[in-house]
Order: C-alpha cells, then sequence, then structure tokens
C-alpha cells in the first residue's frame, strides 16, 4: 500500500500555503464565551483567540487578573460587546487604537429591543450606572461610564437576535482584513459559512418553537427581549433587572403580580446564580421550573460551535418546558 496517497501530499501542499508566511498569527482577546465563538468562527485557524471572562463569573461584573490585564495589552484585537454590557473593559477599549477594538453592540445596523423594563426608572439608570459592585467600598456609583453612548435603555443582550450575529460575522471580517490583508479573503469566506450555519441553527430554532404554544415565561434576568422579539415570542417576565442586579422587595412583588396576571406556565433560573430567587418567586403560582438558561454560553464548550449551541440550546429548553400546553 503507498503510505502517501495522493489525497494526502496534496492537503499537506494546501496546510503550507495555508499558513501566513513570516506573520505571527493575530491575537484576539474577547470579553464573553459568545464573542469568542463569533470570533472563532471568523478566524477558523488563522489566529488566537482569548476569553477572558472567568467561566463562573458575570459577564455584567467582573474584574481583570494581572494576568489577563496583560493577554489584553498583548492582544492585537480586542472584539467585545461594548461598555452597555461588559463595562469592564470600557477603560481598556478606550486606550487601544481605532483598528485595535471592535465594540459589537456599536456597529452601525446592530438592532436592540428596548429593555421589557423600559419605562422603569430603575431601567433608565442601567446602562449608565452599570451595577453596584460589591468587590470594593460598597459606592454604586464606581463604574460610572464616561462615554458618550446613549443605549441606556436598550437590551444589551444583542447576540440573542441571530440578525445581529451575521452582522458581526461580516464585521468582524472586514475589520481583520485590514489587520491581516495576506489573510483577508479567508476571513470573509469564514464570515460567509458563518452566517449559513446561523442561519440553519435560527431554522431550526424556529421550527422547535413552531411546535410548542409558547406564552411568557419568567427569567432570571431583562436578557431575552432581542430573543423573544426575533422569534416572534412574547417578552419574557424578568425578575431582576437587564444587568442582574439584586432585585427590591417592591420589585419581587411587583413581578409575582405581573406573573399571575400573564398565564405565564415556565420559569427558568440561570447558569452562575442560585435559583432560589426563581423558586420564591413561583413558589404556589404552579409554574414550571425549566432547567437553567444560559444567554451567555457560559455552560457550553468555549470553542467555534458555541454561539449556534447556546442560541439552539436556549430554543430547545424554552420548548421543552412548554411541551404538553393546552
Ligand atoms: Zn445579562
Amino acid at each position: 500500500m503507498n503510505p502517501f496517497p495522493p489525497r494526502f501530499l496534496f492537503s499537506a501542499a494546501l496546510l503550507l500555503l495555508a499558513a501566513p508566511v513570516g506573520a505571527a498569527p493575530l491575537r484576539i482577546a474577547t470579553d464573553i464565551p459568545v464573542t469568542a465563538s463569533i470570533a472563532r468562527q471568523v478566524t477558523g485557524d488563522l489566529a488566537q483567540v482569548e476569553l477572558l471572562l472567568d467561566r463562573a463569573a458575570d459577564p455584567h461584573d467582573f474584574q481583570l487578573r494581572p494576568s489577563q490585564v496583560r493577554a489584553l495589552e498583548n492582544a492585537d484585537l480586542l472584539v467585545w460587546m461594548g461598555p452597555e454590557l461588559t463595562g469592564w473593559l470600557d477603560r481598556a477599549a478606550a486606550q487601544r487604537g481605532e483598528e485595535a477594538q471592535l465594540a459589537l453592540l456599536d456597529v452601525a445596523g446592530v438592532e436592540l429591543r428596548a429593555l421589557t423594563d423600559d419605562d422603569s426608572p430603575a431601567a433608565e439608570r442601567e446602562g449608565v450606572e452599570a451595577h453596584t459592585d460589591d468587590h470594593d467600598n460598597g459606592h454604586d456609583h464606581d463604574h460610572d461610564h464616561d462615554h458618550d453612548h446613549d443605549h441606556g435603555s436598550q437590551d444589551p443582550h444583542g447576540w440573542l437576535n441571530p440578525e445581529n450575529g451575521r452582522l458581526w460575522f461580516a464585521t468582524l471580517a472586514d475589520q481583520l482584513a485590514r489587520l491581516d490583508p495576506q489573510n483577508g479573503e479567508a476571513y470573509r469566506r469564514n464570515a460567509v459559512a458563518a452566517q449559513a450555519r446561523l442561519d440553519a441553527t435560527e431554522t431550526e430554532i424556529r421550527s422547535l418553537l413552531a411546535s410548542q404554544e409558547i406564552g411568557p415565561f419568567v427569567t432570571f434576568h431583562d436578557a431575552y427581549g432581542n430573543f423573544t422579539a426575533a422569534f416572534g415570542l412574547p417578552d419574557a417576565i424578568a425578575i431582576t433587572l437587564g444587568d442582574a442586579s439584586a432585585p427590591s422587595a417592591a420589585r419581587l412583588s411587583e413581578v409575582r403580580d405581573r406573573i399571575a396576571a400573564s398565564g405565564a406556565s415556565c420559569a427558568f433560573s440561570e447558569t452562575n446564580q442560585p435559583a432560589r430567587m426563581i423558586e420564591t418567586v413561583i413558589d404556589g403560582t404552579g409554574l414550571k421550573l425549566g432547567p437553567p438558561l444560559s444567554p451567555a454560553g457560559l455552560d457550553l464548550p468555549d470553542d467555534a460551535a458555541l454561539y449556534n449551541q447556546m442560541l439552539l440550546q436556549l430554543g430547545q429548553h424554552i420548548a421543552a418546558c412548554h411541551d404538553g400546553e393546552d
């Protein structure tokens, strides 16, 4: 038997052609698992993609360790959602050149839904005052942002609308092509393939959701407006606000009233959050508790497929909880 069949030689030649000549691969730092997945789908093997957020952490509230600060400094490009979601990168992003960072939520053409509680004073505050921070001295205003964005009442979980994901694949490919022109065509081809995969995922989710009668459902934090709008579902009822900060007693009681009036039949806790709060709120309501949702993909393997897997899993959990409803 020939130990080197022609196909093997052909593949080896292609690998040699694909390897960047004389240039180190780009290093890309990313904020949350979804962003890392988007970057990996566009770069393939042509760049090193690093995820900054710890798996057990809250995407809205994180502090970089010194080793992560160094990794970020050494990165050619920072891809992050933006100050509305991952404000812990705001300062680092501001220090980078325009082509050395990409804030996905700020890309022209991105569609964001208003937060579900848009008209509440608390929702007005969100995005200006990112969150209270219990790592330090207890002041609520330590993380005010100086940037002049005005996204205060928009839901920053924009990746839950696949339309935004498709736009970001193309935007990122264009930026990578400017940073690494030699591989520009490859990035653009990868982006087109990623868009097609996301189309297929979206179709699969639509058919899953169409198989059940899905009413409003209850969630841990106000993160699902972009998903429910994209997939034609009623707004979810969130127990905590868009930044996942702890709800007041008054809000909890208001939420219980809304649940009672809504005809909701399902509630979901969230990865990395205690289920106890959801359990307390739905106690005595007859709502079914579904599995924890993970809108940032924190419970999935950190690889290129994570974004699509996360969306699909969201659709599966929501459909399964409503299975058998009238
Ligand atoms: Zn969130």
